[in-house]
């Protein structure tokens, strides 16, 4: 198969490109590189089944050749980005989605939209199933990346229903591992580099907030096995094990060794969700698929990257 990944060269896409490669597929990757870095996608530079265009797309999509699939991982996904990018946020979410279900629709590609546990806004159903419609503050601060994914979601389906696109839906969970910028903010990065740093973290609110965290090759798997079914209805794809935000933090002090502790600052975003834990029923079901790494290994896998990619920076001995 020929793919193109939007966000190819973020976090989450450059992994994918990675996976789809090893899968033995051609792979164009998109970026217009606002929260991306080649530095991701270096390794893969000269390799002949690979290809990369910088573009926004927002804007037209124009791509020489077939396509049999796409998967649109283009937006800005920490929270802090998406409140410092706001208007760029809504418009992937909405103009990008637009412009990548009309290329799907002109090659004949599948199209896979990377949505979000952010479309149950802080939710009252609990743990999150598919068939629930969420609880989002459309006018919040976080209202422009939940309510962009609500519309691609929406628009997803309007091609599927009226131009017959064969389209799929994964609903993400927090994702973590190697990859992540140092500095985008999220608990995960957050958190390891302070404690490699041998300094306190930081802890929003009270902590009592909770995430389910899942490594990133479940994601990968999950999204390939996704992009081959036949569902074409929203899936969540999450590890549901599920911690406060504190008792993360004391596992990833352990794990590092850290005695600095943790401090509590009162930077909780309006409508920080309290709760987030996935119902993974759905995946378990119609793709046999489950989450493998346990938070444990999966950070023992992302802890030597940070500090490798703090050390190269000359941040750390
Ligand atoms: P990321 O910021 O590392 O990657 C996003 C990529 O999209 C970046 O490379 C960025 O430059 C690119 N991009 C943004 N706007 C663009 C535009 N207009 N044109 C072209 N490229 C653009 O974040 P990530 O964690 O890898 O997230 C990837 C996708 O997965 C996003 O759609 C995000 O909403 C979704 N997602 C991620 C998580 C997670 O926990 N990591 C959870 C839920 C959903
Ligand atoms: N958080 C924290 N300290 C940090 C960064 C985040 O306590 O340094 C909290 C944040 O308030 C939220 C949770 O950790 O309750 C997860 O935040 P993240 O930015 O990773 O993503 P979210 O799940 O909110 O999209």
């Amino acid at each position: 198969m020929r793919v193109l990944i939007t966000g190819g060269a973020g976090f989450l896409g450059s992994h994918l490109c990675d996976r789809f490669l090893a899968e033995g597929h051609t792979v164009v990757a998109m970026d217009n590189l606002i929260t991306g870095n080649t530095d991701n996608i270096a390794h893969l530079a000269g390799h002949p089944r690979f290809s990369f265009i910088k573009h926004d797309v927002t804007n037209y999509i124009f791509v020489e050749g077939p396509l049999d699939a796409i998967l649109h991982f283009a937006s800005p996904a920490s929270p802090v980005d998406y409140l410092e990018l706001p208007i760029q946020t809504l418009k992937v979410g909405a103009l990008g989605t637009h412009k990548a279900l009309g290329l799907a629709k002109d090659k004949k590609a599948r199209f896979l939209l990377a949505s979000t546990s952010e479309v149950y806004g802080d939710p009252q159903v609990h743990p999150q199933p598919e068939t629930y419609y969420g609880h989002v503050n459309p006018i919040g601060p976080r209202g422009v990346y939940d309510e962009a994914k609500r519309f691609a979601e929406a628009m997803t389906m309007a091609y599927h229903r009226y131009h017959g696109v064969e389209t799929r839906i994964v609903r993400i969970f927090n994702t973590y591992g190697p990859r992540m910028r140092l500095r985008d903010g999220r608990v995960v990065p957050n958190f390891i580099q302070q404690a490699l740093r041998g300094e306190p973290l930081t802890i929003y609110g009270d902590g009592s907030q909770t995430r389910s965290f899942q490594y990133v090759d479940d994601l990968v798997e999950g999204v390939y096995r996704l992009l081959f079914s036949n569902e074409v209805e929203p899936v969540n794809i999450g590890n549901p094990g599920e911690f406060t935000i504190k008792a993360f933090a004391e596992l990833v002090n352990a794990l590092t060794d850290n005695k600095a502790g943790v401090v509590y600052k009162d930077l909780r975003t309006q409508d920080d969700p309290q709760v987030r834990q996935p119902d993974i029923a759905k995946a378990r079901r119609i793709l046999g698929w489950e989450p493998r790494v346990s938070l444990e290994e999966g950070l023992r896998r992302t802890i030597p990257w940070f500090r490798e990619e703090l050390r190269k920076r000359g941040e750390l001995p």
